[in-house]
């Protein structure tokens, strides 16, 4: 049953004007300020509004919460590609499957620095650096470049750096703080139901303990997921709720459209599945980029891999539905990636500017740790 929060508007009006009042979930998000006390019902109610008001009230709140003519552009750089020891059942880099990808070694600093430079030139305000590793367990010397890599592109450039390194420990992440990086980012992935269909080999709460050492260093933390990994609507639902029970939110919230690639089991299983509950609508793509938004709106949602494959219509959508980050240059790890002159043509056309990079962190961390914040009891119906 639908919770119907007060409405005001007169019943007649409401008939002869379509005006369609408020699910007592929608009237959370948009007029109860920020919280992460959510319940799956509550998301599922959101997720689940008609599409056209989900989209709009997502518009809404964008505009609430930042500048809507605003846009960030980041670029991703893999600094150590493939030879990954974990089973990411969707990861070119993967050393478990035959993908073509092969294990390099690590990118020298002179070479990042002339890529970020290359972003910076072109617009990109935040530059992200990924390696295909499980962890930073031992790895001393590369742990220490990847400092000096995010000093350099701090002072140097004044760009935001994120990196994705795998799993950290709190003194890794405190050492990457003081090197002055932004944002750490350490995706979930997918729901938590769902997730030992995709990964085995490390778990869900092994990830959300990286993203408890990130968050307590004082770096944001940059978390979101893959959509169409074979995952139900209901697992949407549930990876909101992972996401958005965190407390603080997110910073930044990237969301990924598959990319299948050959060799991998993911690949496989979306080439011959039947159950088309399981196969992945841009609609369930609208409603997951509209929920974020709602029930998180302070994070910058971030369009991410998979962008490519959208015609520019259905990402002018996504963009009213709150995203309010990109990820643009040559390439987006080992998948295409649309590039910078295509991109500042279609955010101009929209009337969109790229938004300035964020004043560095402070020296000292005072970030509040991240938490899961306790359940509230379902909400009683309210007319
Ligand atoms: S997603 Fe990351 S951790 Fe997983 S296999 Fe790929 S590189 Fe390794």
């Amino acid at each position: 049953m639908l919770r119907i929060s007060r409405c005001t508007v007169n019943p007649s009006m409401r008939a002869v004007f379509g005006v369609r009042c408020m699910s007592s979930a929608m009237a959370k998000a948009t007029q109860g300020g920020v919280t992460s006390y959510w319940t799956q019902a509550e998301i599922s109610e959101i997720y689940h509004t008609p599409l056209m008001e989900l989209v709009h009230q997502a518009q809404l709140q964008h505009r609430r919460f930042h500048n809507p003519r605003e846009v960030q552009l980041c670029t991703l750089l893999n600094i150590k590609t493939g030879g990954c020891s974990e089973d990411c059942g969707y990861c070119a880099q993967s050393s478990r499957y035959d993908t073509g990808v092969k294990a390099e070694k690590m990118v020298d600093i002179e070479t990042v620095m002339a890529k970020a430079r290359q972003a910076r030139a072109n617009g990109s305000t935040r530059f992200c650096m990924g390696a295909a590793w499980r962890e930073m367990k031992g790895r001393k010397s590369a742990m220490k470049r990847i400092g000096e890599m995010v000093t350099r592109i701090n002072d140097e450039l004044g760009m935001e750096t994120c990196v994705t390194l795998g799993m950290i420990d709190e003194a890794q992440a405190r050492q990457l703080a003081a090197a002055g990086l932004t944002a750490y980012n350490h995706n979930i992935d997918t729901s938590r139901e769902h997730y030992p269909n995709v990964i085995t080999t490390r778990s869900f709460d092994d990830r959300l303990n990286t993203i408890k050492n990130v968050a307590d260093a004082g770096i944001k933390v940059c978390t979101g997921g893959i959509l169409g990994l074979g995952e139900t609507e209901q697992d949407h639902v549930s990876f909101l709720h992972t996401l958005a029970t965190m407390t603080p939110h997110p910073e930044s919230l990237p969301i990924n459209r598959l990319v299948p690639i050959k060799g991998t089991p993911v690949e496989a299983t979306m080439a011959t599945l039947v159950d088309q509950t399981r196969k992945l609508s841009f609609d369930a793509i609208l409603r997951t980029i509209a929920t974020a938004r709602l029930i998180m709106p302070q994070s910058i949602v971030r369009l991410a891999a998979g962008r490519y494959t959208m015609k520019e219509p259905e990402q002018f959508l996504c963009f009213m539905a709150g995203c309010n980050a990109i990820f643009t240059g040559e390439r987006m790890l080992t998948t295409m990636c649309s590039g910078w002159d295509e991109d500042k043509q279609m955010l101009e056309k929209w009337g969109m500017t790229p938004m300035a990079p964020a004043p560095a962190p402070p020296q000292q961390p005072v970030r509040q740790p991240v938490r899961r914040a306790p359940q509230p009891q379902p909400e009683a119906v309210v007319m």
